[in-house]
């Protein structure tokens, strides 16, 4: 049987996991932090526009798993918002054991608070990788499914620091990219501006700080679209997202809010003081990250260069997948990707 080692836990590395027990292979999937999803456990928004075809061809096509759990565990489901039709939103708060849960029973040995720190070569193949107790985990074939994000640095470097995003790097250690320790070089994304990487598009609200009147109609409806006073408006900044689905005009003149089980804002670039300023956000509180005052999280920093079957170029036993692979930015991207991933690692 063939032992596919899977390095990250994202949705990217859930999925590829999954296809590949699926295709008949013996896996391991190996995640720094406590949890699954990376940083799907803040997201939540699905089906919208084109991705609805993806997750319908994802389940004909016998890969459908992860679809049909978060479609079970929908906070809304079938809503429009700005530029975006018949979206669902997963509930954040409650996803994560249902997948881990549905990856066991397919014979999936998870390994949590383990993070890969170095591999073994010999010539153009991967033998083992070393993990953080210093441990070497042999495999057959892996599949590199750690971000884009890298490490702390990447954000104090491109960002404006550690905005203490869901990945938790000072708790759990840096983000380590395999495909950087096989000797691949990586390919660095750029904004529109020509600076390196790009911001995580969307910050998390406390539900109870905000007005009883907005949390009642997301509560309701899924979405509340909140026009801003134009000396609030903040069109330039719409740049900076990474997911550039979501940097249209509307999201300069409007505060999008979602609810995904927390408050989904749609834009990362808001201070406190500004935020107070719109009627119903008076007492408004980031809860994710924690210092969403002044952004997020900083990615597209280290894509492998890949083929159409996902194998990295230059070293035999490798795939990639979810960011990794490229300028992507979606849960729904990380799980397609993951799939065929999994599938091309045994096949
Ligand atoms: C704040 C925010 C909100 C978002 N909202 C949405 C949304 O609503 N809808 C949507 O479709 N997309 C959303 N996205 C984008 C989406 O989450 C990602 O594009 C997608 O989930 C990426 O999945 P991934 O598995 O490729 O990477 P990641 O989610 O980055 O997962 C990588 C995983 O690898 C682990 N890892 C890294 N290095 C190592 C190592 N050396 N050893 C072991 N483990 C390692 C990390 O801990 C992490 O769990 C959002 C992203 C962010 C940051």
């Amino acid at each position: 049987m063939v032992k596919v080692v899977v390095i990250g836990g994202g949705w990217a590395g859930c999925a590829a996991a999954l296809s590949a027990a699926k295709t008949g292979a013996h896996v391991l999937l190996l995640e720094r932090t406590d949890l699954l999803l990376g940083t799907g456990l803040v997201g939540g928004i699905f089906r919208n526009n084109g991705r609805y075809t993806a997750a319908e061809e994802a389940i004909a096509m016998g890969g459908g798993d992860v679809f049909v759990a978060m479609d079970a565990n929908t906070k809304h489901k079938g809503f429009s918002f700005p530029g975006h039709k018949h979206a669902s939103t997963y509930d954040v708060t409650t996803m994560e054991p249902l997948v881990k849960k549905i990856l066991q029973n397919y014979g999936i040995e998870i390994r949590t608070y383990t993070r890969v720190v170095d591999v073994v070569k010999l010539g153009k193949k991967i033998q083992a990788l070393v993990v953080n107790d210093g441990a070497e985990i042999d495999g057959d074939v892996f599949i590199d499914a750690t971000g884009t994000a890298g490490s702390m640095g990447n954000c104090l470097k491109y960002g404006n620091g550690c905005a203490m995003c869901v990945l938790r790097c000072p708790a759990f250690g840096p983000r380590v990219s395999v495909t950087a320790k096989a000797e691949v070089k990586e390919i660095m994304g750029r904004k529109a501006d020509g600076s390196f990487g790009a911001m995580s598009g969307s910050c998390k609200l406390g539900k109870d700080s905000i007005n009883k009147e907005i949390r009642d109609q997301l509560d309701r409806e899924g979405v509340v679209v909140l026009p801003l006073p134009e000396k609030l408006q903040k069109g330039s900044s719409l740049g900076k997202k990474a997911c550039t689905q979501y940097a249209l005009p509307e999201y300069a003149a409007n505060l999008v809010l979602l609810d995904t089980g927390h408050v989904k804002l749609m834009t990362p670039f808001f201070s406190i003081e500004d935020l107070r300023k719109v009627p119903g956000l008076e007492q408004a509180r980031y809860e994710d990250p924690y210092a969403g005052s002044v952004g997020n999280s900083v990615r597209y920093l280290g894509m492998a260069p890949c083929s159409s079957s996902l194998k990295v170029e230059g070293v035999e036993n490798l795939f990639c997948c979810g960011e990794k692979s490229a300028i992507l930015v979606g849960h729904t991207e990380a799980i397609v990707t993951g799939l065929l991933a999994g599938n091309n690692a045994v096949a």
